[in-house]
């Protein structure tokens, strides 16, 4: 198959989209290197395909210290059978594997964040060319994309499905569905700070349907939020036609529906001036008022110096943290959302 460069792929693979069934296959990336000369990364890929129906794209692992994607979606992977749906179910579990086997956010082979490199280079890195394969041959394939991300080392939040504010209001519509038919605790609209190069906008600028998740984070994965994971897969599956079994997973007794919040604007992020070591003062979860103390930063060099009060700027719940004690210059310490009602 060509690329978007009309070239030949430089990832091959043995999978054929096209064919009922199930297949554990691979992506090769080629990577040459001092310890292998003719060497590749083998990015794990499966796809589950019975009859005509949608295509969902379920990923995990695009940052490396995300956990419930890459387990859910290894559960996922054997545990789904082509006789059991309509349709075609394709699972990415270590989309960025260099980073997932070294349980960091970028790949330490290029050091790339590979949701910051779509829509990928042909003539790229290993990251950079995993995201030109995805977005050139296996996005044509799909109707619907599930990114699931979490915290990472850095970072903890209210488990959350997330989707972003779309200009087209039916992809808008369709879109909200799913992130409501996910089931997560917590539905958010999220504001990126930075969404150029994102796996996201490359599939809502193609005008189909993108969900994400946040789940917990911290760099590991509780009960909580694995029970979410596992069933918003199956809720999805659902939505979409692909699975018409009934919901009997945890989601079903889970009360009440997906609270639906969003950040609208800037002042929903609270961010470090300061490093030093970051003392929280409201938890994750909580429910503040504008100008509540949440953080302060302390400055261990110099223990004349009185911390530095770091307060919401909004009325909201705190929906992030920062994890680590160590803080610096330009770290997010907190979001804050508010309730978003959708029509
Ligand atoms: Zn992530």
């Amino acid at each position: 198959m060509a690329s978007k460069a009309n070239k030949p792929l430089r990832v091959t693979t043995d999978v054929d989209f096209t064919v009922d069934g199930k297949q554990f296959s691979y992506l090769n990336v080629p990577h040459s290197r001092n310890d292998s000369a003719w060497g590749s990364v083998r990015v794990p890929i499966v796809v589950v395909k019975n009859g005509e129906g949608p295509t969902v794209f379920f990923t995990g692992g695009n940052h490396g210290d995300e956990y419930e994607g890459p387990i859910a979606l290894l559960k996922l992977a054997r545990s789904l059978e082509a006789s059991n749906i309509t349709g075609r179910v394709i699972i990415m579990p270590t989309l960025n594997l260099p980073a997932v086997r070294a349980g960091t956010r970028l790949s330490p082979i290029d050091g790339l964040n590979m949701n910051r490199v779509f829509p990928g280079v042909r003539e790229g890195t290993v990251t950079q060319m995993i995201a030109d394969y995805v977005y050139s041959v296996i996005l044509a394939h799909t109707d619907i994309v599930v990114d699931i991300h979490a915290g990472g080392k850095t970072m903890s939040l209210v488990p959350c499905a997330v989707m972003h504010q779309l200009d087209d209001k039916a992809l808008m519509d369709r879109t909200m569905a799913a992130l409501l038919a996910f089931g997560a605790p917590l539905g958010l609209v999220l504001r990126e700070l930075d969404s150029e190069g994102m796996l996201d906008i490359a599939v809502e600028d193609m005008g189909k349907v993108f969900i994400s998740t946040e789940l917990g984070g911290g760099g590991t994965v509780t009960t909580h939020t694995m029970d979410i994971a596992d069933t918003g897969i199956r809720n999805i599956l659902c939505h979409f036609g692909l699975i018409d079994e009934a919901v009997t997973t945890p989601q079903a007794r889970r009360l009440p529906a997906t609270r639906l919040m969003h950040t609208p604007d800037d002042g929903c992020f609270v961010i470090a001036n300061e490093s030093g070591l970051y003392e929280v003062l409201v938890d994750l979860g909580a429910e503040i008022e504008e100008g509540t103390p949440i953080g302060q930063i302390h400055f261990y060099e110099t223990p004349e110096r009185a911390p530095s009060l770091y307060k919401a700027r909004r009325t909201g719940m705190v929906v992030h943290r920062h994890v680590p004690g160590l803080i610096q210059v330009g770290d997010c310490l907190a979001l804050i959302a508010t309730d978003y009602e959708y029509s």
